[in-house]
């Protein structure tokens, strides 16, 4: 394993890589999608986490889902998106980390992932790990001997 200083990529953990959650763009399940199209769009992310109303993780939402779901047949109906929740559309499905996740396994979860959320044992939102961050330290690590 490539060293980092004195450290190597095996002794890094996702508390050395988190995004805080303070820093982190989110919306809430029950917004409308129409919220979340808006801060997706004003923050440039094509998605970001969905959070319940005491901070806890409950998926992630995307510019290409909500899209999809006001697809009519020869036109976008944006008026739907008023109306749709966002618990509807959101992904359950991204993969979630605890603070002390390895960095090797959040190396493979990055494979297929753009960022993954970081909750505490009790689910509660801590931030995100991006495939940046961890790209970032692999990079850094090839110009160590
Ligand atoms: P990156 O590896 O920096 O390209 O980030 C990967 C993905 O993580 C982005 O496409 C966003 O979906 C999400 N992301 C990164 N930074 C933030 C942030 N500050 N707030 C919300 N989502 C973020």
């Amino acid at each position: 394993m490539t060293k980092l200083g004195h450290l190597t990529l095996a002794d890094l953990t996702v508390q050395d890589l988190l995004i805080p959650a303070d820093k982190v763009a989110h919306v809430q399940v029950g917004n409308p999608a129409e919220h979340a199209l808006l801060v997706l769009v004003q923050s440039g992310y094509a998605s970001v986490p969905v959070l319940d109303m005491y901070y806890k993780y409950q998926g992630t939402i995307g510019k290409t889902k909500i899209l999809q779901n006001v697809m009519g047949m020869e036109r976008f109906e944006m008026e739907k998106l008023s109306e749709i929740k966002v618990e509807s559309v959101m992904d359950v499905d991204t993969p979630k980390v605890t603070k002390d996740m390895d960095f090797l396994t959040c190396l493979k979860l990055v494979i297929n992932h753009p960022f993954a959320c970081v909750v505490d044992e009790q689910g509660y939102f801590e931030g995100i790990l991006t495939r940046r961050a961890i790209l970032k330290q692999v990079n850094k690590s090839m110009y160590i001997d």
